[in-house]
Formats: C-alpha cells, structure tokens, sequence
C-alpha cells in the first residue's frame, strides 16, 4: 500500500514510513493511494470474530508489504487484549433501535486508546526493525497525552515528551499522565495554554536541530495510523446490527473531524452506511460548512467538553481531498487561502455530495446537560458530556427510524464528573478498578516556562530513555 499527500507534492510513501512521518513535507496530510474494497460476502463472513482477528482483516491492506501477518495478528492480539471488556467496543441499548458503542474500556476511559496503543506497538516494532530510535513531542488539552503515554510506556525506542497546559487540565486527566512512570517517559507543564503547547510542538517539527538527527514522530490524528485503527469499530458495530446485509447510521461526537472520517472510510471500504453526523459543540467550524458550506475559523471558547475545543478540524483536509477528486493542488490553494484568514466555501455541487452522507448539529452546555439528565431518566446510564453530543446530535438529525443509530461513546463519564454534576445526575461515578487508587499514586511532572527553547533543551536533555541525545 503507498500513500499521498493531500497537497499533490510531496512524494508517496509506504506504511512503515507513513507511521514514522508527521505532515506530509508539503503541509499535506497523508491518505491511502487506493482505499481497499471489500465485497458484502465478505464483510458477512467476519460476523462473530473477536475484535483482534476483525481488526485483522480490515487493517490488512493498509499494512501490506510492510508487516508480515504473523506479526500483525501478534500486535493486534496484545493491543486489544488490554481493554477491560471481553467485547472490546461493547454496544449497550438506548432507545428501541439507538445504541451506544462504548468505547472508553481502554487503558485511559476515551477511544483514543484504540488507536495509541495500537500505534506504540506499531513504532517499538518497526524501529526495532530498523535499529532506530525516535523522539515523540505532542501537545494535548487532555485525552491524546493519556492515551499516547499509555500506549508508548513499553516502548524499547521511544521516549515521549506530553506538553500540558499547567493548572488548566482536570485532575483525572493530569493524574492519569503524570503517575505513569517509566524512563521514557516525560511530562511536561507548560506555564501557557494549550495553543501555546501546540505551537512548540509545530516550531519542534519545523526546525529539528534540538533533536541531533533523532527523528520526530507525531502522535496526533494526523497520523494515518490512528485513522486506520478507528475503521475497524465501525465494522464491528454494524456487524452486530445486521450489516452488512442492512445499513447503519452513526452519530459522531467530533473536533479534529478524525474519528468521524474513519467511519466515511468504512463506508468507502463497502460498508453500508447511511448517514454521518457531525456532532459539535459550540466549537462548531464543521457544523457550519455542513449546514452552510462556510470553513472559516472563530474564537475558541471552553466548553464542558473540552476535547472537542478546537477552533480548525485537522483532518478535515483529508475529505476535502476526495470532494475535489483528489486534486492536490486545489486542496493546497484551499489551505492557502485559509490560512491568510480567508476561510472558503466549496463548489455546490461538492458540497452537495458531501450532504448525501453528512448531517450535522451543534450543541452548546445547555443542552449538553439536558442531555446527560435525560438519557439519565430514561435509562439509567450517565453519558459523558461528548459522548451526550452524540446522543443530541443523533436525535435532531436522524433520517430514518428503521435504520440503526450508533452514537460513538467516545470517553468514560468519571473523565468529566463536572458536567456529570452540572447535569444534575446523583449517580456517584466510580473509577475503574485498574484506576480506583488514582487519586492516591505519586505523580512525576516538570512545570517549564512557556519558551520553546527551554523545552527543546529538556528534551534534548533526556530525549534518550532520559540520558542527552
Ligand atoms: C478526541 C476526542 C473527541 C474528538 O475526536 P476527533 O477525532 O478529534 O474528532 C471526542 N470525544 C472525546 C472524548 C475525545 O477524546
């Protein structure tokens, strides 16, 4: 399998190296050259498999030439065997025919998991492949550092450096980064917000010298690696639904527009799959092209579910790449005219075909609570306040009854007890039992300054299982 750039320029590249790469070298994010295609009888016959062997089948293609079955299956059996439920990605029952597909049994309670402990494994296997080592610097607001730690914390040839807005994560999520220790492994407060942590993070990539020739890998979802991990829970939800012989909806909760495109690659890859909600928050870019057919960037405001606080959607280049059939250099004068603040719309007719499959819905706290109180009432179960988006989203936007709704559980609701609390909802939450003494571990973290070269000197400093570079 070879992969392109999203901007045209950029030379293609194979699996291992598409792991290892961050943007493409023209600003451009990688996707498969030829997405693979499965027929019905296919897609029939893996009813019933265990998550692993499912995840086999699907991420095959996308591997192939660069790791060996054997060793994939070995990979996918250990990655999946650490979630704390025998189904993996459970589907628990709302409504008569609307479902939550739970995806927060993982090491860190969000899906993110699925993805970041599969990519950990895929690194320490292809470098040590290589006889390499890599560095990983990321930026997260909450749920990606977690899960990134967790997934690497085993990795003979990584070490990761997770920059964090000092003060301005919630406890549970500071805690579940900074009380997992390893030699590897390296917090790092920034006194800053978390743009702030992004940018040294982009300023990191864009000039390596700090680094000493050791290779920067990212670990957020423009990495293809995580896209292609996520493919696989849509498959497994629909087979549980009667796919493929019948078709299924999904609602998404969504920032960086990531786990949602996986589920329009399912259905490039023949899955029936009959309608995508976008489901914002007030962070609501996606919802306004949808409903609107306007890209452009506004204010960022804090909401009470902050992994969705994004004011641009990476990954949304990736299907602004297919609306224009593929055509590279339209989609980098698209990004141009973004990014000198432009924003854009798209042709009608573009935007047209992007409606067949995608609704959308932004929904603000308010009704996020509502939400969180009403499934509450209805069913006993407390939603996470992304994971309530989803169910809002899914309610307002849904075209047919008869077809099955799956709203993406995205995180566990002990993540976000204050919108758990705001919502009104009694229920004490309980941490899961491989957490429950969270709150009593010993955590390891170092506060920096918001100065890029004070970082880039810590990490050069410790960047080699903590020894310099
Ligand atoms: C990351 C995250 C999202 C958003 O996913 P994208 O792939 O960025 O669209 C939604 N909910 C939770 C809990 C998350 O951690």
């Amino acid at each position: 399998m070879r992969y392109i750039s999203t901007r045209g320029q950029a030379p293609a590249l194979n699996f291992e190296d598409v792991l290892l790469a961050g943007l493409a070298t023209d600003g451009g994010l990688y996707v498969p050259e030829n997405l693979p295609r499965f027929t019905q009888e296919e897609i029939a016959s893996w009813a019933g498999l265990p998550y692993h062997e499912l995840a086999f089948r699907v991420m095959r293609p996308f591997v192939t030439g660069s790791i060996p079955d054997a060793d994939f299956k070995k990979i996918l059996e250990e990655t999946y065997g650490v979630f704390a439920h025998n189904a993996v990605a459970p589907l628990r029952q709302l409504n008569g025919n609307e479902w939550v597909l739970e995806l927060f049994h993982g090491p860190t309670l969000a899906f993110k998991d699925f993805a970041l402990q599969l990519l950990g494994r895929l690194l320490d296997y292809v470098l040590e492949k290589r006889g390499e080592r890599v560095v990983i610097v990321g930026a997260t607001s909450g749920d990606t550092g977690s899960a990134a730690i967790e997934g690497c914390k085993h990795c003979e040839n990584v070490d990761i450096f997770i920059l964090h807005p000092h003060n301005r994560v919630s406890e549970v999520q500071r805690r579940q980064m900074t009380t997992i220790f390893g030699e590897n492994i390296h917090n790092i407060a920034i006194e800053g917000n978390f743009d702030d942590c992004q940018e040294m993070v982009k300023a990191s990539f864009a000039d390596q010298g700090f680094l000493k020739g050791t290779r920067l890998v990212a670990v957020n979802s423009i990495n293809w690696a995580r896209i292609m991990a996520q493919i696989v829970y849509y498959f497994h939800a629909a087979l549980q639904l009667g796919g493929p012989a019948r078709s299924v909806a999904f609602s998404v909760p969504t920032g960086n527009f990531g786990d949602i495109f996986a589920g329009y690659l399912a259905r490039n890859m023949g899955l029936p799959i009959n309608q995508l909600i976008v489901a914002t928050n007030r962070n609501d870019i996606l919802h306004r092209f949808m409903s609107g057919n306007q890209y452009v960037k506004e204010t960022l405001h804090a909401t009470l579910s902050p992994s969705m606080d994004i004011m641009v959607s990476s990954n949304f280049e990736r299907l602004l790449f297919d609306l224009h059939g593929r055509n590279g250099e339209a989609i980098a004068g698209l990004m141009d005219s973004f990014k000198q603040g432009g924003g854009f719309s798209v042709e009608q007719e573009r935007w047209t075909e992007a409606r067949k499959l995608f609704d959308s819905l932004a929904v603000d706290d308010a009704q996020t609570c509502e939400t969180i109180a009403e499934v509450y009432e209805q069913t006993g179960e407390v939603l996470d306040p992304h994971t309530a988006i989803g169910v809002k989203a899914a309610r307002e936007c849904r075209r047919s009854l008869d077809i099955p709704m799956v709203i993406l559980g995205t995180a566990h609701p002990v993540k976000f007890p204050d919108a758990v609390e705001k919502a009104g909802v009694g229920k004490a939450l309980e941490l899961p039992v491989h957490l429950s003494d969270l709150f009593e571990r010993e955590e390891r973290c170092t506060v920096l300054p918001n100065d890029l070269k004070a970082v880039q000197a810590f990490v050069s400093q410790h960047g080699n299982r903590g020894k310099p570079l």
